[in-house]
């Protein structure tokens, strides 16, 4: 739990998410709460469930049970406030590495309407905050991944979201790369309050996450800290708890 409190509105709310694609239940009943500022873990094996559950919250797709609230507003009926609490980074990339790294994220912020003299504004503030100033006018196509992360973690930002959804965000990062990430992350939450659920497979990105929800085969195993799940466990270590829960094939894949 945050210093927030458990009185706050929760940044996210998820009650008994189900999806299904033909026979397989990807996602069966699914509940979890996010608070502000918490840094939540979903950890899960290949195919636990991770990406559908992030489709789901991005609005792409609508569950076929169950209920998903944003800041309050329910995914369903009042997407327009759920969609723009959100911030989101895919695992795929997706920025175009023929343009610099501001006519990206203008062009993203053409998309949404944000006037142009605001968001250049606010594309060089949140550059600056990144660590990305001098790379503003550089093709994207030239930085490095991590810096490519970078800039759609800036993108994420710009409209100031409550909550950041990060999809398996550092694959294809090289370990420093992933390592500076996962500090980032802290970082912002801490110094911006806004919460992140970040989605991965590896263990060692969640050692110092608030919370674990650890996804298996579409369900919540767990939905704790990283110290009571090794103590519930009785494991030295996440990835021994992890294993101990979901088994050594799915862990390996
Ligand atoms: P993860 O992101 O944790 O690897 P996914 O959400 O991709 O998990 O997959 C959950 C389950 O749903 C898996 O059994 C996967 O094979 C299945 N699945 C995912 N997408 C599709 C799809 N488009 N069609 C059929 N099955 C799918």
């Amino acid at each position: 739990m945050s210093e927030s409190g458990s009185g706050a509105t929760p940044v996210l709310l998820l009650e008994n998410v189900e999806k299904k694609y033909g026979s397989i239940k990807a996602l069966n009943g699914v509940s979890f709460v996010g608070r502000p500022g918490e840094f939540i873990a979903l950890l899960g094996p290949n195919g636990a469930g991770k990406s559908t559950l992030f489709q789901l919250l991005s609005g792409l797709f609508t569950p076929d049970a169950g209920r998903i609230e944003v800041m309050g507003h329910d995914m369903l009926r009042n997407p327009v406030p759920a969609l723009a609490s959100l911030g989101i980074v895919f695992q795929q990339p997706t920025l175009d590495p023929e343009l610099s790294v501001t006519a990206n994220l203008l062009f993203h912020t053409g998309l949404h309407g944000m006037p142009r003299a605001v968001a250049k504004e606010r594309i060089a503030k949140e550059l600056s905050r990144l660590g990305l100033a001098d790379r503003a006018d550089s093709k994207c196509g030239q930085l490095s991944g991590g810096n490519k992360r970078r800039v759609e973690l800036a993108r994420a930002l710009l409209h100031e979201p409550s909550v950041l959804l990060m999809d398996e965000p550092t694959v294809g990062l090289d370990p420093a790369s992933r390592t500076e990430l996962v500090k980032l992350m802290h970082t912002l939450r801490r110094e911006r309050s806004v919460a992140v659920l970040w989605a991965t497979h590896l263990c060692e990105e969640v050692v110092d996450a608030d919370r674990i929800v650890l996804l298996h085969k579409g369900k919540v195993l767990r939905d704790t800290s990283p110290a009571e799940l090794m103590a519930s466990t009785g494991t030295p270590g996440i990835e021994e708890a992890f294993l101990s829960l979901t088994g050594p094939t799915e862990a390996a894949a």
